[in-house]
């Protein structure tokens, strides 16, 4: 059997999604005979620069860089995975959907019980907020979604597992749904 190329990367999120995809424990050891990685916590490279079978996204999009690598991992992705509910739905960042931005800013930086500096940020180099946190399939095109907060490790070792043997993409069972 072939081996596929994984690639990994996170936008908005926790990195939670990504320490669930670890907590398949030993299952990484058949996970090597399967895929070789690019760009994931496994082998630690940060960018992804070459064609890849399969990449997993978490979290949603929150500023103009999370859609800048959103669309660049889509671009090299030929099966792409919406991990978790941020990248699904926009997820604990998507509270602030709804609440003006300059209500956000003042809260943020000018009134809240930590700001001293009362300066709001506007650097160049500061990736513009977007108006509210975009789930990933509302920017580029996903080809599944594994739900959860994170995701059962058991849910993203079977979809690997799948998807490197060819085998179809199942439904979930419903006790494997898990939300911290
Ligand atoms: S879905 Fe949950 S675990 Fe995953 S990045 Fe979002 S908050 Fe973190």
């Amino acid at each position: 059997m072939k081996k596929l190329t994984l690639a990994t990367t996170s936008l908005a999120g926790c990195f939670g999604c990504h320490m669930s995809f670890l907590d398949i424990d030993e299952k990484i050891l058949e996970l090597v005979q399967l895929y070789d990685f690019r760009a994931s916590p496994i082998d630690d490279f940060k960018k992804l620069t070459e064609p890849c079978d399969v990449g997993l996204v978490e979290g949603g999009c929150c500023n103009t860089h999370n859609v800048h690598v959103l669309r660049e991992f889509r671009k090299h992705c030929r099966i792409l995975v919406s991990v978790g509910q941020c990248a699904i739905t926009g997820g604990l960042p998507a509270m602030r959907n709804g609440i003006p931005m300059a209500e956000l800013f003042t809260e943020s930086y000018l009134k809240g019980p930590t700001c001293d500096s009362q300066i709001i940020p506007h650097d160049e180099d500061i990736p513009a907020i977007l108006d509210r946190i975009y789930p990933c399939h509302e920017v580029v095109k996903v080809d599944a979604f594994l739900p959860g907060c994170p995701p059962h490790p058991e849910i993203i070792w079977e979809t690997l597992s799948a998807i490197a043997r060819g085998k179809p993409l199942t439904a979930i069972p419903y006790e494997h749904f898990k939300f911290d």
